[in-house]
């Protein structure tokens, strides 16, 4: 799939004709209204070509009022005409989706639909104020991949009523549906939403941090195990998203979510080596895996130099591959043991419980 670069535009929970208990787009981006055209030209960077995108996000696009729906439509499709742009993408709740506006998102350049699924448990997606269930999910991905359309899908952890178990069943169900990407949200607390008076009277409990990581992480090793890219895990922080506002509640909130998660798994990775080789030892990885292998502020290497002396070092080697090798320097050579990424992702999840258990 080609990398495509997005201009985004948001629409504050436009079309939503349901208030999902944890939702406050209006907080998260700061926009209160939808865009008018003139706002829109605003946002279009001077210099744009067919390698980008524009993507409509933060409401329910395919629920907007008719006329408004084809007024952004219409916009992409001028600037498509420019060689402004080489296609659209926009994001929508699984509801909200048929045939005909299937037809109609085509018809004006669409090629990628991100579908908001959270869950596939309808007990959880109920709880959640979604207004959909599972049946709408598979049936929304499987309408647009008839049609040709990228879909991605968006899916939550941490909502009330969720368990590690309805999370991977979940996954399980939506793998033969082949979602061409995945992004993944660890619920927060928003000030202004219903999940925010559940929390102030204790019905509800946020994930901790390191909890989100390391289930986020278990599930981006299946998808990554399955080919589906995962392309963003955790919120972006903006200035509104952080815990110096009074915005953020509570959470597993972090800036860097996804490097967390990926240094995570990288420790994982070490950990497997590790059972290979006795003593001090010297991991080597591509050059642009080393701050993962790191992990934040060190911690994977501290995590291991309670027991040995523990090293990283840049070798040639290929993206998410790590060798293993003796600690003095003067032997990084002399490879002990190398573990592929392929190899540790499928090793990774015969060890997953509640995907192994799944998968018998
Ligand atoms: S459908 Fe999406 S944008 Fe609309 S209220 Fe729910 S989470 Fe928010």
């Amino acid at each position: 799939m080609a990398k495509r670069k997005l201009i985004p535009v948001f629409l504050p929970q436009g079309g939503c004709r349901q208030h999902c208990i944890y939702c406050n787009q209006k907080g998260i981006t700061g926009e209160t209204s939808l865009p008018s055209e003139y706002d829109l030209w605003d946002m279009i960077p001077k210099k744009t070509d067919e390698t980008w995108e524009l993507a409509y996000y933060g409401g329910t696009f395919t629920s907007l009022p008719r006329s408004v729906m084809l007024r952004y439509l219409e916009f992409g499709q001028k600037l498509r005409r420019k060689g402004r742009i080489g296609s659209i993408r926009i994001s929508t709740h699984p509801a909200y989706l048929d045939q005909e506006k299937i037809s109609l998102l085509r018809r004006y350049g669409v090629s990628t639909v991100e579908l908001g699924v959270q869950s596939m448990d309808d007990f959880v997606l109920e709880k959640a104020g979604r207004d959909h269930g599972k049946g709408e999910i598979i049936h929304s991905i499987t309408l647009l991949k008839d049609a040709g359309f990228t879909v991605g899908i968006q899916l939550m952890t941490g909502l009330p009523g969720q368990t590690p178990n309805s999370i991977f069943q979940g996954i399980r169900e939506l793998l033969p549906l082949r979602p061409d990407m995945v992004r993944i949200y660890p619920l927060l607390v928003l000030e202004g939403t219903p999940l925010a008076e559940m929390w102030r009277h204790g019905i509800y409990e946020p994930q901790t941090l390191v909890d989100a990581v390391s289930l986020v992480g278990d599930m981006f090793a299946v998808f990554c195990h399955y080919g589906i890219p995962v392309i963003r895990m955790g919120l972006q922080p903006t200035e509104e998203l952080n815990f110096d506002s009074n915005f953020l509640l509570d959470g597993p909130f972090h800036p860097s979510f996804g490097y967390l998660v990926k240094s995570y798994l990288k420790r994982k990775q070490m950990e497997m080596l590790l059972e290979r080789h006795k003593g001090d030892v010297r991991f080597l990885a591509f050059r642009n895996d080393l701050p993962l292998l790191f992990g934040d502020k060190r911690s994977n290497l501290r995590f291991f130099e309670q027991e040995r002396r523990c090293a990283v070092s840049e070798a040639m080697l290929s993206r998410g591959d790590i060798a293993l090798a003796p600690f003095d320097k003067r032997e990084r050579s002399n490879v002990l043991s190398i573990l592929r990424e392929k190899e540790f992702f499928a090793l990774y999840l015969e060890r997953l419980p509640y995907w192994s258990e799944l998968c018998i």
